[in-house]
């Protein structure tokens, strides 16, 4: 089995996807996982981006140093020339030197594949001629797909391929048949879009001596729309899922629900079970929709699932701008482990993804909160002055700071005025947490502390002035 991504762009979730299933279907046969980096297109590759492929396996976990490799395309260039070579040789590949506009002209059509001018005209290597492929007249190519059955494909409409360009440099087609034998790779699971290719493929398989892989191809991932997934206009990136706070076993889970399911109805089930239940044979091979929503929703039962503990040590890459989490946007001036842990249990049942948490829990680790605008004018109405003043007065008269004492006195200056308690609570809310919406208010006041609560009541109260 093997993972052959290449490093053109960010990793894209399709990609995690096939990763995860080639994983899994090793394991369960006892094979081995390579991952081989088909780094040939110069112009496009980046090393920047096998890294992050390499990083982002890693985070889903399929670890560094847990697999062969990583090998590199670039690294076999001479066996792929060498293949080149024995198929010219062998005589099941020609030179040829036609132009594309050659081609049309004698075919009158730009839609026309190569009309095999060359095939017997013995024309011989020589710079700006490319090697081409002799396809067989009759027959069919059979592809075997655990996924599709068995797609037929009719020699006699595979074009004359061509297999290494002018230039000598052989194609990625070829390159990646002559890794993929030199590996001894047995099953080639990858994603639909590489089907076309498959039946040329397997006639290089047939024309090298090799008995070519058994083949599986992964349906196509698409949006709400039935698009495929594209970088352009969706959110593919699995990068950017990590950074926003998805966690690698909510993700995980997910990428394994593209086109199967576990046994029972089951969705959120453990890693293990997913190993253990799924079959590569049971894949649908119709496009799988790939809904964020559901993945968010996924990935909120999965954050509440999480040990407390975890759930801090989790969250801490958004709230300190450590670790492998880009610095958010936000810096905390005066952060406080302890503050987080005595809040955390309340944020953790709120939270869809975890970058969320800062919004959440901001206004205890900055000196003053950072008021919304928007949320200031729409709360702060007549009478909010009043109100704050009561308020200030009543919690300074408390003996004890903690959350239930909080409540009874707030709840007692609101009775005063006939209001309910959420009506009292919005302007103290905002005016200590900048915000409308947060973690239940009196135990954030009391994790707060009386002074920065009394601090931020009193600043907000001279806004009103
Ligand atoms: N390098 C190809 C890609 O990233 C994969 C080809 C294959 O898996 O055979 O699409």
């Amino acid at each position: 089995m093997r993972f052959a991504p290449s490093p053109t762009g960010m990793f894209h979730v399709g990609g995690a996807r096939s990763a995860l299933q080639n994983w899994i279907y090793a394991k369960q046969q006892g094979g081995v996982f390579v991952l081989r980096v088909e780094d040939t297109d110069a112009a496009r590759n980046k090393p920047e981006w096998t890294e992050g492929i390499l990083s982002a396996l890693d985070w889903i976990g399929i670890s560094r140093g847990s697999y062969e490799g990583p090998h590199f395309q670039s690294e076999n260039a001479g066996e792929h020339r060498a293949a080149a070579a024995r198929l010219y040789e062998s005589g099941r590949a020609y030179y040829c030197d036609c132009t594309r506009e050659d081609v049309q002209a004698r075919t009158g059509s730009q839609y026309q594949g190569y009309d095999g001018y060359h095939r017997d005209r013995d024309l011989g290597p020589g710079p700006g001629r490319a090697l081409r492929f002799r396809t067989p007249d009759e027959g069919a190519t059979v592809v075997v797909d655990l996924i599709r059955g068995e797609p037929t494909f009719e020699n006699r409409l595979i074009e004359d391929f061509v297999i290494a360009r002018g230039d000598g440099s052989p194609v990625f087609l070829l390159a990646n048949v002559v890794d993929d034998m030199t590996m001894g790779i047995t099953h080639v699971i990858r994603a639909e879009e590489h089907l076309p290719n498959t039946p040329k493929q397997q006639l290089l398989w047939d024309a090298l001596g090799v008995k070519p892989p058994v083949w599986a191809h992964v349906p196509v991932v698409v949006n709400e729309k039935r698009q495929k997934l594209s970088k352009r206009r969706d959110k593919v990136a699995l990068e950017a899922y990590r950074e926003e706070g998805y966690l690698a076993d909510a993700m995980r889970n997910y990428l394994m629900l593209l086109g199967w399911a576990p046994s029972g109805d089951r969705e959120i089930v453990p890693w293990s079970v997913i190993e253990e239940e799924f079959r590569l044979e049971e894949v649908n091979p119709s496009p799988a929709f790939f809904d964020e929503k559901k993945l968010r929703a996924f990935n909120g039962e999965y954050i509440r699932a999480l040990p407390v503990a975890e759930f801090i040590d989790a969250c801490q890459p958004w709230l300190t701008g450590t670790g492998t989490i880009a610095p958010p946007p936000w810096q905390p001036e005066e952060y406080d482990v302890e503050a987080f842990a005595a809040v955390a249990p309340l944020a953790q049942t709120r939270l869809a993804v975890l970058s969320e948490i800062v919004p959440n829990v901001d206004f205890l680790f900055l000196a003053s909160p950072l008021i919304d605008e928007a949320a200031w004018t729409k709360t702060m109405k007549d009478g909010s002055a009043e109100l704050l003043d009561d308020a200030v007065a009543a919690f300074e008269a408390l003996e004890s700071w903690d959350a239930e004492s909080l409540k009874s006195t707030l709840e007692a200056v609101g009775a005063d005025r006939g209001l309910k308690l959420g009506k009292t609570q919005a302007p103290v809310r905002v005016a200590v947490t900048g915000r409308t919406i947060g973690l239940p208010l009196f135990e954030s006041l009391e994790v707060l502390g009386r002074e920065r609560t009394l601090t931020r009541m009193r600043a907000a109260r001279l806004r009103l002035v």
